[in-house]
């Protein structure tokens, strides 16, 4: 048993996801568990503490700190969340390394979570062997983060690379966050599943149609990109459509940063080449002051775990003082 062993917390909406793991990135011991969110901060502070507590145990080595990322504003210096807007009473100024640290014993540092998803795949996945790198989360919403020369990019509020909320059409759909025509209205699972089951009730999708037995509810962008494949014209012109749209967010970026690498992670990832072909094609149309051959576009090396991995990678390197952001 080594004792170099670092907790991190993946905080959601619904669900908790912790983890044990090495300094370099290995698993030991994880689970998942309801976030109980109505219960409110000292409920779900409370949780974690268990869960932590439990898989330490499983384990039976100490925990040396522990990163936890965030669904929302955090207050990166102190340790508080400022504002997490998907769980009740939205967590406004709530001390979430302070109060850790006391249950727990040990330093305790936080994160956003899509910024944790970057640092993860920055610190154990692709962005090992890259200088600079944008990582998307496309899932529920289109979270994002931004590593420049291996650091990672925070801003003054931890809030750089919201790369989601890019206004791609200026005129389009409202956004939760009050913009208009936002990346995140265009290309994110709800966005994408809300144009499928349109085309599904309007008879449309013969073959989305018989894959989700015509329950609009079992839509996903995966089921839309096995549709597309059996044949559904139509379902493919939607999902090229939003892929099209999150390739020029990309190329925006590309343009901005010239960067060694584009990862694209979460759930829409899945929907694969697809989504990764269209990408490419419109960075290499749109992005024409230099050439973009050396711009990789890459599916995220960590998946599902990036955001878990990314909160370890923020306790080990946090504790060793290398964990450098601009
Ligand atoms: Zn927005």
């Amino acid at each position: 048993m080594s004792d170099e062993q670092y907790a991190g917390v993946d905080l959601g909406g619904t669900t908790i996801t912790a983890g044990i793991a090495t300094a370099d990135g290995r698993l030991v011991a994880s689970r998942t568990i309801p976030t109980d969110a109505s219960g409110g901060p000292d409920v779900v502070l409370g949780r974690i503490t268990l869960l932590i507590e439990s898989l330490a145990a499983e384990t039976g080595a100490k925990t040396r700190a522990l990163g936890v990322g965030l669904p929302g504003l955090v207050d990166v210096v102190n340790g508080e969340a400022r504002f997490l807007p998907n769980l009740t009473t939205q967590w406004r100024g709530v001390p979430v390394a302070a109060t850790l640290s006391a249950q727990l014993r040990c330093p305790v540092w936080c994160i956003n979570d899509a910024r944790a998803a970057a640092l993860g795949e920055l610190t154990y996945g692709h962005g090992r062997d890259a200088r600079t790198m944008a990582f998307y989360t496309l899932g529920t919403g289109i979270g994002g983060g931004v590593a420049i020369e291996g650091k990672l990019l925070l801003g003054k509020l931890g809030a750089a690379g919201e790369l989601g909320h890019m206004t791609i059409l200026p005129d389009g759909p409202r956004c939760g966050c009050g913009n208009r025509g936002c990346l995140e209205t265009l290309a994110s699972g709800p966005a994408i599943a809300g144009e499928g089951m349109r085309l599904l009730r309007s008879g449309l999708a013969p073959e989305l149609h018989r894959l989700t037995d015509g329950n609009a509810d079992r839509i996903t962008p995966r089921t839309m990109a096995d549709a597309a494949a059996a044949g559904d014209v139509l379902v493919r012109e939607v999902m090229v459509r939003a892929a099209g749209f999150l390739g020029i967010g990309v190329a925006n970026i590309v343009t901005a940063l010239h960067p060694d690498l584009i990862v694209l992670g979460g759930g829409v990832a899945g929907i694969g080449p697809l989504l990764f072909d269209e990408v490419r094609r419109v960075v290499a149309d749109r992005v024409r002051m230099f050439p973009t051959d050396g711009v990789r576009i890459e599916p995220s090396a960590l998946g599902e775990a990036a955001g878990l991995l990314g909160a370890v990678a923020l306790a080990a390197r946090s504790l060793r003082g290398d964990f450098s952001r601009v």
